[in-house]
């Protein structure tokens, strides 16, 4: 997945272009730009790639979730779906807005179960927040459904799963707005940035003010532009915005690559009747930047993690006592640490997450993942597939 991986001259090139000019912000200084917009380009190209109208690029993917929200006007009161399986920054993006994250169980997707989603919903619910775990989609068209039924906003995670597609849709263009990370361990990096993706002409103006102090953005003096709301600032800067351009263009070779590891690999592991792997919803394309595996029970799935490290394989993640992705370790969610105090709302409403969540507790006991790397040489994959065929024959 880690696009440093193919850092390099076209990156620096294009950095080297803001350094020339100094603009180090996207906005303003005109004259000084040399005809230099790069946080502009990027919004363009992501857009095209993704087969949006619109794209918002800002200074994080937890950045460009809570804009996606405020966007669709969720705050206050309002309720938030998303699984028990992601990264902590899915519930800092909902209670930055003020809203309830609502955990939720996983399936063999690990991703979201829509008929968990659908047992979920109440008269609070705004939006379902489906999140494309480790290069693999949620059942989108069975969310689209339920979200249609109950006039809900579908909130495509992306972060994880960048170039994958449903239906010959790219992930995050499906649902009614699409997230994606551009921190330093993604596919696609600017060091630090995120992305948001839209067909929807109001959310997509509404995402430009928002993350610019609500700055309507008209005229070209900035200090007499106009606040029709209010907005925060979530920017990206020139610089970073100039290496996600290079890493952009790099997408589809990244992915090929990806594939091609992933492929090797698989085709290892399937000689191996007890391991099974992560079911990708029909007419979903993986972006294949990890390979998932499970293991028969979740004993099995500890052994196995700890004999791939043993026999020397890295980068093999069982998530299932991860401090970052699972909920059974987020105690400062579920014991509601914060430094200031939560409105009585999220108080209340967070204490429905304070249960056990078995179906997803017995797949994620199961589950290894395994990262995908871009620079791994043809000898070095099949010397890793068979050394993950030993660490796991090992256990079994
Ligand atoms: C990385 C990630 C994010 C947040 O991205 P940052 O750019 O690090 O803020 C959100 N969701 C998922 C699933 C991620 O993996």
């Amino acid at each position: 997945m880690p696009g440093f991986e193919l850092f390099g001259a076209e990156e620096k090139k294009e950095v080297q272009d803001v350094l020339d000019n100094g603009v180090l912000m996207r906005y303003g200084f005109d004259p000084m730009r040399n005809g230099h917009h790069k946080a502009l380009e990027l919004e363009k190209d992501l857009a095209n790639r993704m087969q949006t109208k619109y794209a918002q690029v800002v200074s994080s993917g937890t950045a460009a979730l809570t804009v996606a929200l405020a966007c669709a006007e969720i705050g206050a009161g309002d309720e938030v779906i998303m699984p028990t399986f992601t990264f902590v920054a899915s519930f800092e993006a909902i209670l930055s807005v003020g809203a309830v994250p609502v955990l939720c169980d996983i399936d063999d997707t690990l991703t979201l179960d829509p008929k968990a989603v659908e047992a979920a919903i109440t008269a609070k619910t705004k939006a379902v927040m489906p999140v494309h775990m480790c290069g693999s989609m949620a059942d989108l068209g069975a969310l689209k459904a339920i979200c249609d039924k109950h006039n809900l906003i579908l909130l495509e995670d992306a972060c994880q799963a960048i170039g994958g597609s449903y239906g010959g849709k790219p992930l995050g263009s499906y649902g009614d707005l699409g997230c994606f990370s551009f921190d330093y361990v993604k596919t696609i990096t600017c060091g630090e940035g995120g992305g948001i993706i839209t067909n929807s002409e109001k959310f997509a103006d509404r995402a430009h003010k928002y993350q610019d102090h609500g700055h309507d953005h008209v005229g070209n003096d900035r200090g007499a532009e106009s606040h029709p709301f209010l907005g925060y600032n979530y920017r990206l800067s020139e610089l970073n915005a100039a290496v996600g351009i290079a890493q952009l263009r790099k997408l589809d070779s990244t992915l090929a690559k990806q594939k091609k590891n992933y492929t090797i690999l698989r085709h290892s592991l399937e000689k191996i009747p007890e391991v099974t792997f992560r079911r990708v919803p029909e007419t979903g394309v993986e972006s294949y930047a990890f390979l998932n595996i499970f293991l028969p029970t979740e004993d099995l799935a500890r052994k196995a993690h700890k004999a791939l490290s043993t026999h020397g394989v890295d980068a093999c993640f069982y998530w299932y006592d991860n401090n970052w992705h699972y909920y059974k370790k987020w105690e400062h969610l579920l014991e509601q640490k914060s430094l200031g105090k939560l409105s009585k709302e999220v108080q209340n409403g967070l204490q429905q997450n304070n249960r056990s969540f078995e179906a997803s507790d017995a797949w994620m006991g199961r589950t290894i993942s395994c990262l995908i790397k871009l620079n791994w040489t043809e000898t070095e994959v099949n010397e890793r597939g068979s050394k993950m065929v030993d660490a796991i024959k090992s256990i079994l």
